[in-house]
């Protein structure tokens, strides 16, 4: 399942192909999207970004294309006027001179006027993207200090769209570790400290994760566990799939637990259980 760093670049892709060129091709798979595109007709797409799993294809109008690949969607980029073989049933086209954006098998798709998504029934209940330009440290402190969330345990925070969309699995124990928080703290149990570190780690690795396509640890950390003769997928996290392996800090063996039905890694020294 892509995470947030993942399908930024998806996002970035479709920008390259799209963005500030005279779209030739503006095509919906059903008619009444085509009666809402007519909106877009004459305008250039200024960008494309990630929200969540959501992707926002964003007009110079304000209006966007919302789309949500959910389990079979897939974007294609191909030269202009190709088509590539396959059996999957096309659902949008914005072509321009240059190249095509197809989209594939998504079934989630909307036009939605300047504004039109806080009544959206999938983004009006999301939290901000952790790539949004104005998703801060700052900002994500003051989330973990809402009583909106001060109950719920940091790794199920981590993945609970509505506090913050982009987050997966990978990342949640990665981040986890960075901060040395359990999973099972409670976001309103959070010192000041401990707060710091987790918005900090948050923007961090999945800035991170998005420059080297999937790394979390350090480029040092990667190398030298290469070096020592690990695959890239698992030498690219301090313990996300490294159970039985030492932590980088401490040395005890990374320990795999089921929280909130999926799983993740954790040091029990370095990220101590609460009382
Ligand atoms: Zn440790």
């Amino acid at each position: 399942m892509p995470e947030g760093p993942e399908i930024r670049r998806a996002a970035d892709g479709l920008a390259e192909a799209l963005c500030h060129r005279p779209l030739t091709t503006l095509w919906f798979h059903t008619a009444a999207l085509n009666r809402r595109a007519k909106a877009l007709r004459d305008q250039t797409i200024v960008a494309v970004r990630p929200w969540g799993k959501a992707l926002l294809t964003e007009f110079e109008s304000g209006w966007q294309i919302y789309s949500h690949n959910q389990l079979y969607g897939r974007w294609m980029v191909v030269p202009s006027g190709t088509r590539p073989e396959t059996k999957r049933s096309l659902r949008v086209v914005l072509e321009n001179d240059e190249a095509a954006a197809l989209l594939y098998s998504a079934s989630d798709i909307s036009v939605l006027a300047p504004g039109e998504w806080q009544t959206h029934p999938f983004l009006s209940r999301l939290g901000p993207d952790i790539f949004h330009p104005k998703t801060t440290p700052a900002l994500l402190r003051r989330r973990l200090g809402s009583s909106r969330f001060a109950r719920r345990p940091l790794g199920a925070l981590l993945m609970h769209q509505p506090f913050l969309a982009g987050l997966g699995n990978y990342l949640r124990s990665e981040i986890l570790y960075a901060a040395r928080l359990h999973p099972a703290v409670r976001a309103g149990d959070l010192d000041r400290d401990g707060a710091g570190r987790l918005s900090r780690a948050m923007t961090q690795l999945a800035e991170r994760a998005y420059r080297t396509h999937g790394e979390t640890a350090p480029k040092s950390w990667v190398r030298a566990r290469l070096r020592l003769g690990e695959g890239w997928q698992q030498a690219r996290h301090w313990v996300f799939e490294r159970e039985g392996l030492p932590c980088p800090s401490c040395e005890a063996p990374v320990t795999r637990i089921p929280f909130d039905g999926r799983r993740l890694y954790l040091c029990t020294l370095c990220q101590e259980a609460p009382a």
